[in-house]
């Protein structure tokens, strides 16, 4: 509810105005209940929970991973015909802050051969509350469950607001460019009312030109991932099927105008991968020398940032595997050889089901 409307309700049910503040304010800490409000009478706190709920999802499971440092949420929602899905949040607590990846859709309708999260195909957008409530949720975990030892950790590192949400990024289930406006209605909230600066936002994307050109025009400093994932079309095609809508030059004349544009760096993503079948020339993987030579030349002289990402394994996808180590290492010196800068994402959560294309619509509970 927007400030006037929920002041409206408040004042309905028999109280003073300035109770709907205080309500807000527990809102926007993520409070999962009203019972939690103690700074508001019992009975409202009752009429609320009879009336109203704050979250526009309920939290229906919580796992933590081994190494404590993430969290997943199986989070609830009903959509306008009062049909139920769950979808994936996950929490990840890191040395540089604490880190949020929200889904933008129920689903997903792009069918990148490697991801879970586009199995079920696409059910619905989230609106800007439900990507918002993802943050919200982790906000709350963080400052009430947090353990000693572990803020300890952050605390080390220097951020002071060791127990806010400090980065999001839009990396989870869903393409977020094919839900701009409730995108940006949630990246707007979440800046101004949770004061997540926009330089700790990140929006990914298969390479939805339109949406890239809208982002650009926006132009807030909200950093953005393009999943790119092959140097060449004819191997991108193959594995990504919006290549062929959207090929890989107009992907990145779009996201290098928005670097420019916005001034932040581009990240790249970038699976290693190994596939079945060798495809013509391409030997069965996306990263042989050939591919990283490729990559630099696409990417020469511009500000961008290459994340490689070891392929996490995904159930329903038993024909493909990650590389080896040493083969990943081998890609990334040829980049950095051609003055590419890049780095290895480091995988978290994968004993959860948390790691990056793993997040899936309507997972089993454990
Ligand atoms: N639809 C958006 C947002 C998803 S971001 C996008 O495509 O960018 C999730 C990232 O994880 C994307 O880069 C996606 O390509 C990557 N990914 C998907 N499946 C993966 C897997 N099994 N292992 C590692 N990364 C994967």
């Amino acid at each position: 509810m927007p400030p006037s409307e929920l002041e409206q309700f408040v004042v309905g049910l028999g109280q003073p105005r300035f109770r709907a503040k205080q309500v807000q304010e527990w809102l926007y800490r993520g409070a999962p209940d009203f019972s939690v409000m103690k700074n508001l009478p019992e009975s409202l706190r009752r009429d609320l929970g009879r009336a109203a709920q704050t979250l526009p999802c309920t939290i229906e499971q919580k796992l933590e991973s081994l190494d404590r440092q993430t969290t997943k949420f199986l989070l609830r929602t009903t959509d306008t015909n009062q049909q139920h899905d769950i979808i994936e949040t996950v929490l990840m607590r890191t040395s540089y802050g604490n880190s949020v990846c929200v889904s933008s859709q129920a689903g997903c309708a792009m069918g990148c051969k490697f991801c879970a999260s586009t199995l079920l195909g696409l059910k619905r957008n989230l609106t800007a509350n439900e990507m918002l409530a993802q943050v919200l949720a982790a906000q709350w975990e963080l400052r009430t469950r947090l353990a000693p030892h572990d803020a300890h950790k952050v605390r080390a590192n220097g951020d002071p607001n060791n127990n806010d949400v400090s980065h999001i990024v839009v990396m989870g289930t869903g393409e977020p460019l094919q839900n701009t406006e409730n995108l940006r209605g949630f990246l707007g909230t979440a800046n101004a009312k949770l004061g997540i600066s926009w330089r700790r936002m990140t929006v990914s994307t298969c390479g939805i030109v339109p949406g890239i050109n809208e982002l650009t025009e926006w132009a807030r400093p909200v950093n953005l991932a393009i999943s790119l994932h092959a140097p060449n079309d004819e191997l991108r095609g193959e594995l990504m099927p919006i290549n062929k809508r959207y090929p890989i030059a107009d992907v990145l004349d779009a996201a290098f105008a928005h670097s420019e544009r916005t001034g932040r760096q581009l990240m790249i993503e970038y699976i290693l991968l190994d596939f079945p079948t060798p495809n013509r020339g391409t030997g069965g993987g996306n990263y042989a020398p050939e591919h990283a030579e490729q990559l630099s030349a696409l990417l020469k002289d511009k500000s961008v940032m290459v994340n490689l990402i070891p392929w996490n394994a995904v159930a329903e996808r038993g024909d493909l595997s990650a590389p080896s180590n040493n083969a990943v290492h081998r890609f990334q010196d040829i980049l950095k050889e051609n003055g590419i800068h890049t780095r290895i994402r480091r995988e978290r959560g994968a004993d959860i089901g948390s790691a990056c294309g793993q997040l899936r619509l309507n997972p089993q509970p454990l």
